[in-house]
């Protein structure tokens, strides 16, 4: 089944400029922002700007260069919030069972404190 793209999600508004951002690092294919609503210290999200649905979608779809870029930024940004040394956890959500709440790729890092147990059942 082809990937669907909503480009009224509130991440593409970023992108275009139609809603303001945090921004920690932009690149020629990514931009990283703070989240809005943050659940550690450090959170911060790392998308792509081009119109990819969840992580599944992008490898399947996105170019090396963005690929490569992607994986970069998301490793620079974990150097530059200065989370590198003590540790992070990074997380992109996907999908119904995956609660995810906005269709546009992102990858969360967060740290800053110890973040407890991978999932929490509730
Ligand atoms: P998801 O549940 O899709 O993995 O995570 C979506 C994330 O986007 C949440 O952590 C939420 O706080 C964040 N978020 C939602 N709307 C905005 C916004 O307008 N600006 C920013 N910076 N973050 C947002």
């Amino acid at each position: 089944m082809p990937y669907v793209y909503d480009d009224q999600n509130i991440f593409a508004k970023i992108l275009r400029g139609e809603i303001p951002n945090d921004t920690v690092l932009e690149t020629e294919h990514c931009l990283a922002f703070k989240d809005i609503n943050p659940q550690a210290p450090v959170h911060i999200l790392v998308i792509p700007k081009g119109p990819y649905v969840c992580f599944a979608h992008f490898a399947a779809e996105a170019s090396d260069a963005e690929l490569v870029d992607f994986n970069r930024t998301i490793g620079k940004v974990c150097r530059m919030a200065g989370v590198a040394e003590d540790g992070y956890r990074t997380i992109s959500n996907a999908g119904v069972n995956g609660l995810q709440e906005v269709p546009h790729l992102h990858m969360h890092i967060l740290g800053g404190q110890v973040l407890g147990p991978l999932l929490a059942r509730t």
